[in-house]
């Protein structure tokens, strides 16, 4: 009997292509092959093997099952239904589920060993490197420095038959974790939380549980025992800790390696290909049991996944907007689901969903008490900007400046916090009122100082700024309006010319290590004024800071989206947070022109439930999420007139659905990207609709011609 196995392919193909099973192969779903797709083969993984041939037209045959590790079975599953789920091409998951098994093998390094033989002559330099070699595996330039002897003599020493040179690939190291190690004294309440989440992972089974905290109550001392108890209970668990972004996995990768005396798998956009790959296999064949990682590690082939932490799990970096549109946190349930695993999602300000969901008693609640140690909240101050504005052309209000001119005579910390990056949002001809925009684009140009260039944040184009209006063609006439965090960085060095003053931004910190060195410089006292954008809000310990200053804080208020006043709050509650852990009573001042908005006065108090209650009231009156659902439609295409016939037949060919409520089609705010045109439609339906499945068979009534893009967005976070 003849068998047909269904390959998908890393692509956005809309399913899973079929070729014969040759002879003696004996596939298996989740096996790596390459399969001719066109003139090429190429990598594709096996999802289901059945008996039968192709009909009247044979099938071609699988070319060759790849020597990689195949993926486990609950990893296919999750990537099948990650693509169902947001209505998109098996592919588009599958490709970041393959991205560590692609890249390629780390490059065999040179290393000198020694090989038994005397060599002809004997000196003490000689003899030096024979010892050095004997201890370790150096590579011939480490071994001269370790022997601190010239390169030449070991050389000389190859060359004698003393030693020899090998080429070796360093094995995928992974540490296992050392779980004799005592976890830290945790409070009554940390240690409440600890022994419901170690029951949870170690009982097996799918359950998620809200650990909900302030800023400094300890929530990650207590999902790391949860990790301890799950790797304890079974020799082959592994653990995944999700962080929304890159800056704060080196915090929690050191808080891991403290606890279990290894490091865990680390998992993000800054590891190189090699690296990836090690941690990639390392996963596949259980070696690596820990993982830290941003979003897509959500996607690696663990072989036996018992618990998943989604720490910060409000944060919208959670949320992938670009290629294969997904919300990690939401996944991880899923995944958690798949693979009867424990979910434990943690933060200070716990998004309205999963607030929702712990009321509702879907997941466990647990909440912990106050802030761990002798530690106090900070005293929170509006500083209402139409009473005591800056002076012109300044940005930081008098009541400010003398808190950070007290606390810098305190030799104490100050962080002021701006969510913009750059030096300036906007800039404009004083002449002609020209506003610089990027080309083909409805964004503005931001301005930075640093590189001296105008840079669009949405597509990446920059330019030098230039001397001269390139509309009006006025010399000098450009003026940089508003401030983003480098302009305020230079109003702090003007006020306070002693301060050591430094900015955090994903414009100054490069990468992990990047961050990791600021971080450091900042705890260690090396830093009095920090100005940062929301990179630096979160997750760090600063034990002298204990001023935040927030330099605008209806800055997310004016989004105008569904999650603006739900995103201020928990950013400003987290960066306000910052301020006086330890023993240093902290203060944290806003700045605003709406101190009687209900943001600000929920901050103020301090009362987060009043908050929630209100926003809740509003999002159910409306029937919006956690209370209905949403999905929105973006198409684009750069003829304007068959963007719009193409609109309104997909509007017509919307299904009628009860429960179901479509708007649009309306021109996107941002309504052309790099010279094509945006055009949106937004899906509003109620909790009990599966929304996935009506926009499926609604995207399955349209057929777009070949120059205009569909991109369908499952519970959408921007509205642009
Ligand atoms: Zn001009």
């Amino acid at each position: 009997m003849s068998r047909i196995a269904s390959v998908l392919i890393p692509m956005p193909l809309p399913e899973a292509f079929d070729y014969a099973e040759p002879d003696g192969m004996a596939l298996a779903p989740g096996d790596q092959v390459a399969v001719p797709l066109g003139p090429r083969l190429i990598r594709g993984v096996v999802s289901e093997v059945r008996d039968g041939h192709g009909g009247n037209r044979p099938l071609k045959p699988v070319a060759e099952r790849l020597d990689d590790p195949p993926l486990p079975p609950g990893t296919l599953e999750f990537v099948q239904w990650a693509a169902r789920y947001a209505v998109d091409a098996p592919g588009q998951p599958l490709a970041i589920a393959l991205r560590g098994a692609r890249a390629p093998k780390p490059r065999p390094q040179r290393v000198v060993r020694p090989t038994g033989a005397q060599p002809a002559r004997t000196t003490p330099a000689r003899a030096k490197v024979l010892a050095a070699a004997a201890e370790a595996d150096l590579s011939p330039a480490d071994l001269a420095r370790a022997a601190g002897v010239s390169s030449g003599v070991v050389k000389g020493l190859v060359e004698d038959g003393a030693l020899a040179i090998h080429e070796v690939v360093a094995e995928a190291a992974f540490a296992p974790p050392d779980l004799t190690r005592q976890g830290p004294d945790l409070n009554p309440s940390q240690a409440a939380a600890a022994e419901a989440l170690k029951a949870m992972a170690t009982e097996g089974g799918f359950a998620v549980a809200l650990l909900d905290g302030v800023t400094g109550s300890g929530k990650t001392e207590v999902y790391l025992e949860a990790a301890a108890a799950a790797l304890t209970a079974d020799p082959d668990a592994q653990v995944l800790i999700l962080l929304p972004e890159i800056a704060l996995t080196q915090a929690v990768i050191a808080r891991v390696t403290q606890r279990f005396g290894a490091a865990p798998g680390e998992w993000h956009s800054d590891i190189a290909p090699p690296g990836r790959r090690r941690v990639w296999e390392a996963v596949a064949a259980g070696r690596c049991r820990i993982v830290v990682g941003a979003r897509s590690a959500l996607f690696l082939p663990f072989r036996k996944l018992r618990l998943i932490v989604v720490d910060e799990e409000h944060d919208s970096s959670f949320k992938q907007e670009e290629g294969f549109i997904y919300q990690a946190r939401d996944l991880a349930v899923a995944r958690g689901k798949i693979e009867e695993a424990a979910v434990v999602l943690a933060s200070a300000t716990p998004s309205l969903e999963s607030l929702r969901n712990a009321e509702a008693g879907r997941y466990r609640w647990l909440r912990l008490a106050g802030r761990h140690g002798t530690a106090r909240l900070p005293d929170i101050e509006l500083i209402d900007l139409r009473e005591t504005p800056p002076e012109q052309g300044r940005w930081l209000s008098p009541p400010l400046v003398a808190a950070m001119a007290e606390t810098f005579a305190r030799g104490e910390q100050t962080l002021l916090f701006l969510n913009r990056r750059g030096y300036a949002p906007l800039v404009l001809c004083k002449a002609c009122g020209e506003r610089m925009t990027a080309p083909d684009t409805d964004s503005w140009l931001v301005e930075h100082r640093y590189t001296g260039r105008l840079v669009c944040h949405l597509t990446g184009f920059s330019m030098p700024k230039p001397a001269a209006c390139p509309h009006c063609g006025a010399k000098d006439s450009l003026v940089s309006i508003g401030p983003g965090v480098e302009r305020v960085e230079e109003e702090a060095r003007a006020l306070f010319p002693e301060a050591r003053v430094a900015v955090f931004s994903s414009d100054t910190v490069f990468d992990a290590r990047e961050a990791r060195r600021l971080v450091e410089s900042m705890a260690a006292g090396e830093i009095d004024i920090l100005v940062a954008t929301q990179a630096a809000a979160k997750g760090h310990n600063f034990p002298k800071l204990t001023l935040v200053g927030v330099v605008d804080a209806d800055l997310g208020l004016r989004g105008g989206d569904l999650r603006a006043a739900e995103r201020t709050y928990q950013l400003l509650a987290q960066a306000t947070g910052r301020a006086g852990r330890r023993d240093r009573p902290g203060r944290a001042l806003l700045q605003t022109y709406a101190p009687e908005h209900a943001v600000m006065q929920a901050l103020k108090a301090q009362d987060r439930d009043a908050f929630v209650d209100a926003e809740m009231a509003e999002r159910e009156l409306a029937g919006l999420p956690p209370f209905g659902r949403l999905a929105a439609v973006i198409a684009s295409g750069s003829d304007a007139a068959q963007l719009d016939d193409f609109c309104r037949a997909m509007a017509q060919a919307a299904p009628n659905t009860p429960g179901v409520e479509v708007y649009g089609p309306a021109d996107a705010p941002l309504g052309l990207v790099r010279g094509r045109r945006r055009k949106r439609f937004l899906v509003r339906a109620d909790r009990g609709v599966d929304l996935s499945a009506y926009m499926a068979a609604w995207r399955a009534r349209v057929r777009p011609p070949g120059a205009i893009r569909v991109a369908i967005d499952i519970d959408p976070y921007s509205f642009l």
